[in-house]
This record gives C-alpha cells, structure tokens and sequence, in this order.
C-alpha cells in the first residue's frame, strides 16, 4: 500500500523540479499537465487502501481510470507532435478522439451497472472488472500501437540525429510503461485469482517512463533557455522564419510567419502551395527545383502571390542545414517586400518619366542653341551676299585695332565700290543687279585669306579687314582682288551676253613703329574708313578700275 503512495511521492518531487528547473513556457505546461495526470494514478491506487468506505474507494478508482484514458489520449497527440505529424490533428481526427476518450471517461465516471468495476468483497481494494473496462484497455491498446506505428516509421525514415534521439528516448519510455501496464493487467486483473496481488505495476511504469522523459528534457535541453532566447529572437524578427526537416516538416515556426501562414510546428510546410499561386510558374518550378537538386547551396527568390489585398511580393530564401556532408534540414525566410517593390516601381517610373522629360528638354535646349546660332548668324551677316554686315566689322575692328596699336602689328583695310553700278541696274533691272553684287562678294571671297574678314560696308560698296598685312602685301592683294572681279564673268539670263564688272579701290595700310595707346577707338576708326573712302574717291576720279593706296600718316 505504502509503495503507491511512495511512488506518488516521487513523481511529485519530478513534477516540482521540472517546475522550479525550468522556464515556464507552453511546451512546459503541456509535459506538465501530462506528468499530473500520470501522479494521479498512483495517487488514487493509495487512496483506495487508505479508506474502507467503498462511496470514497470508487471515487479514487473512477479518478484514476479517468487519468489513465486521457493518458493514452495525450500520449498520442504528443507521439503526432513528436514525429512531425501534427498536420494529421484535423477536425475529424480530433472529433473521433473526443468521442472515443469521451466514451471511456464517461464509463469510469459513472460506471454504469458496475459494467466498468464492481467491488470484490464488498471494497474496491480489489475489484472485479465488466466489459467497459476491457473497452478502456482496447482503446489504450489501439493508442500505444498508432503511437508505436508513428514513431517506428519516423526511425525508419532517415531524420536528423537529434530528432532521432528524442524519438528512441520516447519509444523507450512507451515501451517500458507498457510492459509495466500489460504485466499490472495480466498478474492482477486476468491471472487476479492464480497469482497473488502485485501491487503498484502500472505506478512503477509510469514513474519509469516519467523519469525518462526528465532525462530527456534535460540531455536534449529542450527546455533550454538558450534556445527559449533563440525562440524570443525568431519571434521578435519581422520577417518569417520555418526552421524545417529535410521532408520540408516545420520544427520550428516564428510569429511572422502565422501573419502568413496558418503553420504549426509538425506540419509540412506548403512550398508547393505557396508557389503554386505565383504568377510566373516556370519562375517557381525553377525555385522548387533549386531547393530540391541544389540541396547544398542558399536559394533566394522573388516571388508575386495573389492574395485578397491584391499582388503581393515576398522574397523567400531557402538555407540549407548541412551536418557531416548531410542535408537535415532547412531555414526558410520569408520576407513581405510589397511596399519596397511598389517604391521601387513607382520610382523607376519616375525616373522614366524624369529622362523622358530630359530628352524632350534636351531637345528643345539643341532647337533654342541651333536658333540662336542662325540668330546670331542673321545679326552679323548681310542677308544679300552672305559675308559680314558693316556693324559686325566695326565691332570686330574696335578689339582688333587695340591689339595692332600696343602690339605694332601691321594691318591694312580695304573699300571698294564698283564702278557705274547705276547703269547695270538701269539695263538689267534690279535683280540682275542684286545678282552682280552677289557674285562679286564671292569672286572677292576666293581670292582672299582666310583671316581676312570681306563685309557689305552699304550699296554696292564693300570693306576687307586684312590682319598682319603690310603695304606692300595689301597692294599685292587688292590687285589680285580687283583682276578676280574683272574676269568675273556674270549671267544675266537666258539669252544674253554675260557681263563683268570693275572695281575702284582705296587701300589703306597701318603699321606703327611704336606702342600706340589708342583713346577712342570708334573715333580712330572713323578718322581710318575717313581715309580710305578719300582714297577711293580719288581711284573713281582718276578713272575708276584701279587702286589707290593711303597710310594713316599720310
Ligand atoms: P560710280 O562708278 O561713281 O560708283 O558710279 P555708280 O553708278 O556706281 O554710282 P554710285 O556708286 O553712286 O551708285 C550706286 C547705285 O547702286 C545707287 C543704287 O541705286 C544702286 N544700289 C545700291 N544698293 C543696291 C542694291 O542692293 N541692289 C541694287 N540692284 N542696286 C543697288
Ligand atoms: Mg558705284
Ligand atoms: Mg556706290
């Protein structure tokens, strides 16, 4: 009698270390809640020999045949989250395991006709046991071998090391309660009248499987802080962490995560569901693929699922857990990243829109520079012939001539008008004209250098800059000017005789023997054109085709 209540003692003191040892957490309450219902067996056998009053002996037998048939219920469901199997706790298992512990928890509460126990001389101390009994018994039985079935098969197939430990250390605790339980029911209940009463068999097998668990706990460090910490840190992380077996079972499951999946650790985690309603399903065949074949390297992909806020984007990486050259496992990540690609997209948006507006900008800038160009172009030329106009070479003249002066650089100006203009207007008319004065610009053009600067000076008058020249030079070149003009020969139209024109021309060249400071420029200027238009007056009156030369000195 006293070796029932010792051992309650005993798996009471397992009970409050477990307690006091260990950080409080769900999976503690559980094993707990589980070890309190095997102390009430032997808790409720003491009880039994401690009274005569049969109301209280039934009380203490009905409690603990009730602990004993959601002993078997809960080894169960313990054995299913053991070996990964959760996912198989649906409605309609979970139902049927209601009704079937229901059943039997209700026969040992109300024992109805003593179909479940009766009282052998007259106590409970040793009772007879009816057919509902024999129900309890089957359906332990049925429990201890599903329970047997599932972790068998989790040692048959290949699972990581640890995984495996926790399973035999479980198995092994199963399997002694059972021979306990199975050798208390043969020595006691059936053999009851052969054999002397053995008392306390399923409390010992109880206690032993009990302590095995404890030794369990603490070698596997399942209730470890360090890994309670490691669990707060998943917890705290945004983005969702599965931690997974090499059959794709979730061990492990953070918060984020839930926000994305409805997953529980023991399931199997839905890769292919997921991927199934990306958008691009070659994209995540390639991804399942890469998981599957390159087993040793980290897969990251982007993948676009459909869900009731719309497209939504995650970015899911795949590391592979390798111990010893062996794949046991899997971290998946998985990382909401909708707003940073809807970010991303509206910003390369913009900045399409930015360079499409750059171009436009680009191209009205290149229409605003070729514009002004011909602007400016139009403000520095004669519109008739083409070459300079008068107010561009005197803009130019007034720098050119403040050089020449401190630098005593040598420089000649030409002004030439041709001769008897009025009567080619007279016989050819206007344009005819116009097109004499034309072509004469550009015979005079071809026979100059190239920095030497030809401009309209008004009429049918023109002007040559000539930079480092000197008289002699200058010379050589107005003749060579006004030869270009005489052979210049010009059409007047269909049918007539082409025509040519003479030139008279004053030259006038400058070259200063010391620096000059020039005062007022404009004034020097005009004092120089002054000069040379003398100069051609006097070639006109002299007879006109010819050249008459001037220096500033003179
Ligand atoms: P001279 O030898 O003395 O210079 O005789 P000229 O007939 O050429 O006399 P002048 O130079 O004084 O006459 C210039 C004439 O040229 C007056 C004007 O009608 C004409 N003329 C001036 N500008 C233009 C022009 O742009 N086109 C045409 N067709 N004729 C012009
Ligand atoms: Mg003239
Ligand atoms: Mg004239």
């Amino acid at each position: 009698m006293w070796l029932d209540f010792c051992l309650f003692v005993l798996l009471l003191g397992l009970f409050f270390f477990v307690f006091v040892s260990s950080a409080i957490t769900r999976i503690h309450k559980v094993y707990l809640i589980f070890h309190f219902q095997i102390m009430l067996w032997p808790l409720c056998k003491f009880g039994v020999s401690t009274t005569t009053d049969p109301v209280l002996q039934m009380l203490y037998i009905k409690i603990a045949y009730i602990s004993l048939s959601l002993i078997g219920l809960g080894w169960l469901v313990f054995a299913l989250f053991l070996t990964g199997q959760s996912y198989k706790l649906d409605r309609r298992f979970r139902l049927v395991l209601a009704a079937a512990t229901s059943i039997t928890v209700l026969a040992a509460a109300f024992n109805p006709s003593g179909l479940f126990v009766s009282p052998r001389l007259g106590n409970y101390v040793e009772h007879d046991v009816g057919p509902l009994f024999w129900l309890l018994v089957g359906m332990l039985l049925a429990y201890g071998a599903v329970s047997l079935k599932l972790m068998l098969g989790t040692l048959r197939v290949h699972t990581a090391p640890v995984h495996r430990k926790q399973v035999r250390m479980a198995l092994s605790g199963m399997l002694v309660f059972s021979l306990f339980a199975v050798t208390d029911l043969l020595f006691n209940v059936i053999w009851v009248d052969n054999f002397p009463l053995i008392p306390g068999l399923t409390s010992l097998g109880m206690t032993v499987a009990a302590v095995y668990f404890v030794i369990a706990i603490h070698k596997y460090r399942i209730f470890d802080v360090v890994r309670l910490a490691q669990l707060n840190v998943l917890d705290s992380m945004s983005m969702g962490v599965a931690v997974l077996d090499e059959h794709e079972v979730v061990l492990e499951a953070n918060k984020a995560l839930q926000r994305y999946f409805d997953i529980r650790t023991g399931d199997r985690f839905p890769v292919e569901k997921l991927l199934a309603s990306h958008g691009d399903v070659s994209t995540a065949e390639l991804f399942l693929a890469n998981i599957r074949t390159a087993f040793d390297q980290p897969v990251q992909q982007e993948i676009a699922c459909r869900s009731n806020e719309g497209l939504r984007y995650y970015s899911v990486r795949c590391e592979p857990v390798i111990d010893r050259w062996m794949l046991i496992g899997r971290v998946l990540t998985f990382q909401d990243v909708t707003e940073y690609k809807e970010l991303m997209m509206a910003s390369a948006e913009q900045n399409k829109m930015l360079a499409e507006r750059n171009e436009e900008l680009t191209v009205i800038q290149q229409e605003l520079f070729s514009a002004n160009q011909k602007l400016e172009h139009l403000a520095v030329t004669d519109g008739l012939t083409g070459c300079f106009n008068r107010r561009y070479l005197m803009q130019q003249l007034e720098h050119e001539m403040i050089a020449n002066a401190r630098y005593r650089i040598p420089f000649a100006i030409f002004l030439f008008d041709i001769d008897l203009f009025k009567s080619i207007n007279d016989t050819y008319g206007h344009l005819v004209g116009d097109e004499v004065i034309k072509s004469t610009a550009e015979a005079v053009k071809k026979s100059l250098r190239r920095t030497d600067i030809l401009a309209r000076y008004g009429g049918e008058e023109f002007t040559v800059y000539l930079p480092h020249t000197t008289m002699e030079q200058a010379v050589i070149l107005a003749e060579r000017v006004k030869a270009a003009v005489a052979s210049n020969l010009i059409h007047t139209g269909p049918g007539s005789e082409p025509v040519n024109i003479t030139i008279s021309m004053g030259v006038l060249a400058a070259h200063h023997d010391q620096p000059v400071r020039i005062e007022d420029t404009k004034q020097y200027l005009k004092e120089l054109f002054h000069k040379v238009d003398t100069a051609l007056y006097e070639a006109k009156k002299r007879g006109r085709n010819r050249i008459v030369s001037v220096e500033p000195a003179s």
